[in-house]
């Protein structure tokens, strides 16, 4: 599958770390919007997106959510941070392998979508 997160998890394409362990995989954002910007994935391509969440493969979902505040504190925005996924064309989702942006860093826009 050519999938350029797939290819972040193999190493086939560098990446900064910010966290990893045998299910997920935290990264800089190359394009960041905000000081800081991780990407989190799972490492398995089992989910394009949002819609693909079901009963049977959402621990790892869970799992991602568990370790949001961990790197949030590690990233020192504890004063507050937002979790985006965007999920099909209207919103914009350029990358078909289920993410989850954290941002912070900033006075974010109280507004979204
Ligand atoms: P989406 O638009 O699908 O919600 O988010 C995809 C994100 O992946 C974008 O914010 C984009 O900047 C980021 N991205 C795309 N390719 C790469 C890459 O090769 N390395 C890193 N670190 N981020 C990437
Ligand atoms: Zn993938």
């Amino acid at each position: 599958m050519d999938c350029i997160f797939c290819k972040i998890v193999n190493g086939d394409i560098p990446s900064s770390k910010v966290y990893e362990d045998d299910l997920i995989l935290a990264f800089n954002d190359i394009q960041p919007v905000a000081p800081v910007h991780v990407v989190i994935i799972p490492k398995a391509h089992t989910m394009n997106g949002a819609a693909d969440i079901t009963a049977e493969n959402s621990s790892v979902i869970a799992h991602i959510f568990e370790t949001i505040p961990k790197i949030a504190k590690e990233k020192g925005i504890e004063n507050g941070f937002r979790v985006v996924t965007n999920n099909g064309t209207d919103a914009g989702q350029s990358v078909n392998h289920i993410h989850f942006h954290l941002i912070g860093g900033k006075v974010l826009e109280a507004k979204i979508g």
